[in-house]
């Protein structure tokens, strides 16, 4: 068998080529290359898909976050509390307004962040709870709601791995004071370059934060706050919106690949990833944990299919992060997790024959 593409983006092109060459030429056509209707389309769009009453398109998933925090009056000082199992990005948000990120561990059969030890480390100087849907797995909402309220802290969900995905009846984004999504192209719903967006359903956040990735400005030429420049491009929000419409269908036929990995591997000494009854897993990506994974990995990979490592290092022990003071052994959850996370190829375009071969061999390896 050929190589198996970790996750097949062609694919997903070739499925929308008509729509997406169209949505690209209507847009080069238009000769409107910044903000417009496209944009304003894909922001009314994924407010309704989300339940959320505003949306606010900004150029990646990073800005989104930190644009959040600002909005919400988080800066130098103040402590938000987060994962350390996550994209950098997350992190590096908290650390861009000049705040610091306070690490708890996670919950050993989601890797989320756990509610408990987020409880724990909360202090005088804590504002905000970040907890991040990895994954594309809901964290616990109810338990972090019920922290924030408690003590009067904000909620901010990093929902940039789980566009689709719910907690209960409620899609992930809009549970917290306010949500971010990135497109980066390999996730569920990416576009063909950076893009991303902040979810709320306070007026006043939403409209902080048009006004901040706007230079902090309302009228052309006059500024009432200091911002920066973060816009979706009217292209990426044509093609996005193409990819929009496959979202429900997409996300579907990722449960069926993981519902299939499940059956195929349960079996293997490889600990499968859980879904939580509560949380519809929209499965960004598959990841089970095994301590052999670097070898197996390795043999894998000499039969074409490529593995993925979702995150070799935890981020309280990034060297940029260093002065923050952790040490290993500070969150064993976090770094177990970490050694182990072994991610198998995952996207809406994996065939069963694809799944089936990936199967076999992890059998014959294991
Ligand atoms: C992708 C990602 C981000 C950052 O998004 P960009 O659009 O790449 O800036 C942030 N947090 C998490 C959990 C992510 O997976």
């Amino acid at each position: 068998m050929k190589t198996i593409p970790f996750i097949d983006l062609r694919a997903q092109y070739v499925e929308l080529k008509a729509d997406i060459d169209a949505a690209f030429l209507r847009v080069m056509e238009s000769g409107e290359y910044i903000a417009g209707p496209e944009v304003e389309a894909l922001e009314a769009e994924i407010a309704i898909i989300t339940s959320s009453k505003h949306a606010v398109a900004v150029a990646n998933g990073t800005d989104a976050l930190a644009l959040t925090l600002e909005s919400l009056g988080i800066g130098p000082g103040d402590e938000v509390i987060t994962t350390g199992f996550t994209f950098f990005a997350t992190a590096e948000a908290i650390v861009r307004q000049g705040a610091v990120p306070v690490f708890a561990d996670i919950d050993k059969q989601t890797c989320n962040l756990c509610p408990e030890d987020a409880e724990r480390r909360i202090s005088s100087r804590t504002k905000a709870i970040m907890p991040v849907h990895i994954f594309g797995q809901a964290a616990d909402m109810d338990a972090f709601a019920d922290i924030a309220n408690r003590y009067g802290l904000k909620l901010i969900e990093d929902a940039c791995q789980s566009i689709g995905a719910t907690f209960g009846d409620r899609p992930v984004g809009s549970i917290g004071d306010a949500g971010c999504l990135s497109f980066f192209p390999t996730k569920n719903l990416g576009g063909y370059g950076d893009g991303g967006m902040i979810l709320t359903n306070d007026g006043s956040i939403a409209d902080r934060a048009r006004l901040l990735a706007r230079h902090g400005s309302r009228k052309k030429y006059y500024h009432e706050a200091i911002g920066v420049n973060s816009r979706l491009d009217p292209v990426q929000a044509a093609m996005i919106r193409v990819k929009l419409s496959r979202l429900g269908e997409w996300n579907d036929r990722r449960k069926r690949a993981a519902e299939y990995y499940n059956n195929g591997l349960k079996d293997t000494p490889l600990r499968l990833p859980a879904a939580m009854d509560k949380a519809g897993h929209v499965y960004h990506l598959y990841v089970a944990q095994y301590e052999g994974r670097h070898e197996l990995a390795n043999k894998l990979k000499a039969h074409g299919i490529p593995t993925g490592h979702y995150y070799p290092w935890p981020l309280h022990l990034q060297k940029a992060l260093a002065y923050l003071g952790y040490k290993p052994g500070d969150l064993p959850v976090t770094e177990e997790a970490c050694a182990a996370s072994f991610a198998l190829p995952m996207s809406p375009h994996l065939t069963r024959e694809q799944q089936d071969y990936i199967i076999a061999k992890v059998i014959e390896y294991t």
